[in-house]
């Protein structure tokens, strides 16, 4: 029987692309979805890591959204992802064919106030910021609890931390979105709709590290191919500020109008940028495509596909 990988939330944005890059990776990989693998719900997680007997779960499914999503429903956040995590855990010492699971981290776990890049070893250094700290603290729950059942029934552990993605079927609603995806939407549209300007929130000036989702998964894919069972940051470990992305943003979706800021909105944390020198290393890799050539990628996926992606939510 082929040994089978199992995605969580293989079906989503993120997830879909680990899927398309263990696939292309030679592996087989099995992606089930609700209902009959609903995460909250513990007995069909059971019964389904019952029937595909995976050696690997690799957990990418999570709820989770923006700094908009952050703010307005934490505990929503806090609660899906540890009974994710938990549910998760269980069926897979039950199921007893498991030898290693990887964890998707974020680099929203990390604490909130790192002088410069942030380093594997800032990890546990510090709290996290309040913006993001149900988030964050649920990812830190996932790996403590992902250590604890791995010490006891044997398996490996793997922890990528992955930092802001961006690409073809994220949400692009503003109450949901990243900013990336938020922002492809309104200059889009204002572009379609000849707006004269396009609001984006806070004062521009944080700086975050804007991952193309496919590039991500190739990150895992690799780290899959090595024992490395240590939290490993992946990145581009480039610093791009807001003001910059809607510039290059509006470049990008052909938008000449007005960039105006809302600063009643929050800015969130000011600086969020891995250091991703033991990727590099680790990996013998790093992410080919440059911000703009994802963001023109997910723009012309946004336009394709604009009844679809504006209906998710
Ligand atoms: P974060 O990285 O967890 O803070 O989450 P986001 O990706 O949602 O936001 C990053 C930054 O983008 C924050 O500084 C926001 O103020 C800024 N931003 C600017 N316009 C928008 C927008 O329309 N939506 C979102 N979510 N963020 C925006």
């Amino acid at each position: 029987m082929a040994l089978t990988i199992l995605v969580t939330g293989g079906r989503g944005f993120f997830g879909r692309r680990i899927v398309e890059a263990l696939r292309a990776h030679g592996h087989e990989v099995a992606a089930p979805g609700r209902p009959e693998f609903d995460l909250l719900d513990p007995v069909s997680v059971a019964r389904t890591l019952k029937v595909v007997r995976p050696h690997t779960v690799v957990h990418s499914a999570a709820y989770y959204g923006g700094l908009g999503i952050c703010v307005a429903e934490p505990a929503r956040i806090f609660h899906d992802n540890v009974l994710m995590a938990a549910h998760l855990l269980d069926g897979m010492a039950a199921a007893g064919s498991v030898k290693r699971f990887v964890s998707i981290g974020s680099a929203c776990a990390y604490p909130g106030a790192v002088a410069g890049d942030m380093n594997e070893s800032d990890f546990w250094a510090g709290a996290l910021h309040p913006s993001v700290e149900a988030y964050g603290f649920t990812k830190k729950v996932q790996l403590v609890g992902a250590r604890a059942y791995a010490r006891q029934h044997g398996w490996t552990v793997q922890c990528p931390q992955i930092t802001n993605l961006y690409g073809e079927h994220d949400v692009f609603t503003e109450y949901r979105s990243h900013v990336a995806a938020a922002l492809i939407k309104k200059f889009a549209d204002a572009k379609l709709e000849h707006k004269p300007e396009v609001v984006c929130w806070g004062t521009g000036a944080p700086v975050r590290e804007f991952l193309y989702s496919g590039d991500a998964a190739e990150g895992v894919a690799r780290l899959l191919e090595t024992d490395y069972a240590e939290p490993l940051n992946i990145g581009t470990g480039i610093g791009t500020s807001i003001k910059e992305l809607s510039e290059v943003t509006a470049r990008v979706t052909g938008f000449e109008g007005r960039i105006v800021w809302d600063t009643s909105k929050p800015d969130g944390v000011l600086r969020k940028v891995l250091d991703v020198s033991r990727m590099k290393q680790i990996l013998n890799w790093q992410p080919p495509t440059s911000l703009e050539a994802g963001l023109k990628k997910t723009v012309d996926w946004y336009l394709a596909n604009k009844e679809a992606a504006d209906a998710r939510t």
